[in-house]
């Protein structure tokens, strides 16, 4: 059974002293190292910001993409190399602002991988301004008396998009991410996994301390049936999206297992002629 370090390259990240995004690194190689996962059988998939430069931090194939393409690019991979483990990560800014439309239709496709957003709800690598998912009112230097725009919520435009996987996790609470990072690798299908991972140097709002005192733990809640889409809808709605834990799940079929007669089994198995596929991926 490897270890977690087993996956580090031993890089000294550049990142902040306290940045959320060491904890979701962590995390991820716990959740490889749990499931056994042989380094050349894992490939993560970066977009660009900060969280970009996870993937040169591990001990596994690793792909730093362009802004909001880290989901074509892992997608086109799980398609030609069928076998591989691949996972997506990037910032907030990365997957809804300039990736938006990879997102949802990333989504929507239920390809077998999995999208791992560090959201810090602020654009820090380009030195603090708002994100689509900043909050209304956040104050940074591209919005000196507040942002006046709502901000998207991620877990209600996937499960709009028909996501069979989502989640959130927390930077704080490294032990309950490495659970559901390990459940969402397992996830037959698209698991998207929305991280609250603080930017300390540029988010003084949404801080570690903010997070533990307004987030829910849905793995505290008696009996929440996780198969239900409309008790995800409803949780998230009556948290505002503030809570940690696997909000929805089914087990509808994967994009290989919908592709009609052989045609499926011929590209899982033998790697044929996949142009069909990347079509559909540019569209
Ligand atoms: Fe992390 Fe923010 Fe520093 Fe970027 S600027 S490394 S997101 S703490
Ligand atoms: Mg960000």
């Amino acid at each position: 059974m490897p270890s977690a370090m087993d996956y580090s390259n031993n890089t000294t990240p550049t990142w902040c002293l306290g940045c959320g995004d060491f904890s979701v690194l962590r995390s991820l190689q716990g959740a490889a190292a749990r499931l056994d996962i042989a380094p050349h059988n894992l490939a993560v998939v970066s977009g660009i910001g900060c969280s970009g430069r996870i993937s040169g931090y591990l001990n596994v194939y690793g792909f730093h993409s362009i802004h909001g393409r880290a989901l074509p690019v892992a997608q086109g991979i799980k398609l030609v190399n069928p076998e591989l483990t691949v996972i997506a990560a990037g910032g907030d800014g990365d997957g809804f602002a300039i990736g938006t439309a990879h997102t949802i239709h990333a989504i929507r496709r239920n390809i077998d991988i999995t999208y791992v957003v560090m959201n810090n709800q602020v654009y820090g690598l380009t030195k603090g301004h708002t994100s689509p998912l900043s909050t209304t009112g956040f104050i940074t230097k591209s919005t000196p008396h507040g942002s006046i725009e709502s901000p998207i919520k991620p877990g209600i435009l996937a499960l709009s998009a028909g996501a069979t996987f989502v989640a959130q996790g927390f930077s704080g609470y490294q032990e309950q991410l490495v659970h559901i990072l390990t459940k969402a690798i397992l996830h037959k299908g698209f698991s998207f996994v929305n991280v609250f991972s603080p930017c300390v140097t540029f988010n003084k709002t949404n801080t570690y301390q903010w997070f533990r005192e307004h987030l829910l733990n849905l793995d505290d809640i008696d009996n929440y049936d996780s198969h239900s889409l409309q008790s995800a809808m409803n949780q998230y709605l009556a948290t505002d999206g503030l809570f940690t834990g696997i909000l929805y799940e089914n087990d509808d079929p994967d994009y290989y297992s919908k592709l009609p007669g052989e045609r499926g089994s011929a590209v899982v198995h033998q790697n044929l002629d996949i142009s069909d596929q990347f079509n559909q991926l540019m569209e």
